[in-house]
């Protein structure tokens, strides 16, 4: 465990979340209708006061009726608008104290509104499906909404039973009642707020891989008319999971599933042991592959190893995207090389006001951020050498395995495994937006790739 818990506000993001305090546990038990689409919740947060006393905190939460609220199971007084749910607990809270907070609610969900499109709860032509990165999460339940904290979660859904439930974690129990069926997960690892997922909807499961040689449980959960495609399209996933075991350690959950929503979605996206793709992900001759990848991938960066805020983006994105070439080249395809190179021209063509480490809040989900992220993983990669490459990519997926990371923390990672100094190239590729040249391939890279499928 890395311990960088950052105290102050999100600089992206000021408004979300309370760094005063942390969540350890959520306890959320949700009722949902999907024809009138009607949520109403209740959700137990076990959370510690930080080094100050508390005579106050925030949760985030949208624009729900909230009922009852409870700290320690005493009424505190409370004001909820504009997304903050502030409350002041009869008595303040001591430094580094533990307590309780329950909070009743209910609505109709919608997503947040952000640059970005809606973010978080979103209601589906039949279901929801939930997709909150970077700060949809309040659009459905109360949160501490900021990247570095993490917690576990026990996610009860209670709907009609004609619908399936997925969502991260390991399925506890189901349990038919009448017309309803209530689902209850629990997602022990430390979860960011923004990667609780959750689908609802109508779909058939099916299982991939083989679990009983001891890997690792995967699960899909599909539309009936999309299971001959998606049978193609996701046949490699239980090789690239072996491959991302080898090449960046064990996987870090316990299990690993994917939703086909019965709708076209602009990108797929990733939640904590789950990612959730779109009819127009699965096209029956794997044109979505390296997606899937990509979405796998972030389970070990950005789930497993978190961001302290999202200045750090590219920690994700880069290397979720370098992932997806090192997939492609143990798997017969272009060599990451060959598609750093292919990357790296586009980029020259456009414009170079982006700075890796500290993108701005308008350009983080910017495509060149991916690429050039991408790029710098490449340039370490071309500067260590294979073997140190490997080891450090690893080691820093197992080091700060369910912890919280910068850029700093990275560059001092790095710097462990290069024989001679590296800051000039960090600095140029993360810190600075003109575009560096590619480094040459090292000896050890091996241009026609490094091995067959794993
Ligand atoms: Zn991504």
């Amino acid at each position: 465990m890395s311990g960088q818990r950052t105290t102050a506000s999100d600089p992206y993001f000021p408004a979300s979340g309370d760094p005063r305090y942390r969540v350890h546990r959520y306890e959320i038990a949700l009722d949902y209708r999907p024809g009138p689409n009607r949520l109403a919740g209740t959700a137990r947060l076990s959370a510690i006061a930080g080094r100050a006393q508390l005579t106050d905190f925030a949760l985030d939460l949208a624009d729900f009726k909230v009922g009852r609220v409870q700290v320690n199971g005493r009424a505190p007084h409370y004001s909820h608008r504009g997304g903050k749910l502030r409350i002041r607990p009869a008595k303040p809270l001591p430094a580094g104290a533990a307590f309780t907070v329950e909070v009743h609610w209910s609505g109709n969900p919608k997503p947040v509104r952000s640059p970005w499109g809606g973010l978080g709860w979103e209601e589906l032509t039949d279901g929801a499906l939930v997709a909150s990165q970077p700060v949809g999460a309040p659009s459905w339940y109360p949160c501490n909404d900021r990247p570095a904290d993490k917690a576990s979660y026990l996610l009860s859904v209670n709907t009609p039973s004609a619908y399936a439930v997925v969502a991260g974690g390991r399925l506890l129990t189901r349990t038919t009642k009448s017309s309803t069926t209530t689902w209850v997960y629990e997602q022990t690892a430390p979860t960011s707020s923004y990667l609780v997922g959750l689908s609802i909807g109508m779909y058939q499961t099916v299982l991939l891989g083989d679990p009983g040689l001891g890997g690792v449980p995967q699960s899909a959960h599909v539309p009936a008319h999309l299971l001959p495609n998606f049978s193609r399209d996701f046949a490699r996933q239980p090789a690239m999971m072996r491959l991302f075991e080898e090449l960046f350690g064990p996987y870090p959950l316990g299990e690993y599933a994917v939703v086909v929503a019965d709708e076209e979605l602009d990108v797929p996206v990733e939640a904590q042991g789950l990612s959730l793709f779109g009819t127009n992900h699965v096209d029956g001759v794997r044109g979505s592959e390296r997606l899937i990848a990509h979405e796998l991938a972030h389970q070990w960066f950005g789930n497993s190893v978190t961001i302290a805020d999202w200045r750090h983006i590219w920690l994700n994105e880069g290397f979720a995207k370098y992932a997806e070439w090192l997939w492609s080249e143990r798997s017969g395809g272009r060599t990451a090389h060959e598609l750093a190179l292919a990357a790296h021209r586009l980029l020259a063509s456009q414009p170079q006001d982006l700075v890796l480490a500290d993108p701005g809040r308008k350009l983080m989900f910017d495509d060149r951020l991916y690429q050039r992220g991408g790029l710098a993983v490449h340039a370490i990669r071309c500067a260590l050498g294979d073997g140190a490459f490997f080891r450090m990519l690893r080691d820093w997926a197992g080091v700060h395995r369910h912890g919280v990371v910068t850029t700093a923390s990275f560059a001092a990672h790095v710097a462990r495994y290069a024989a001679e100094p590296l800051d000039t190239l960090l600095t140029s590729w993360l810190h600075q937006p003109s575009l560096p040249p590619l480094p040459a391939p090292p000896r050890d890279v091996v241009p026609g790739g490094t091995g067959g499928m794993p």
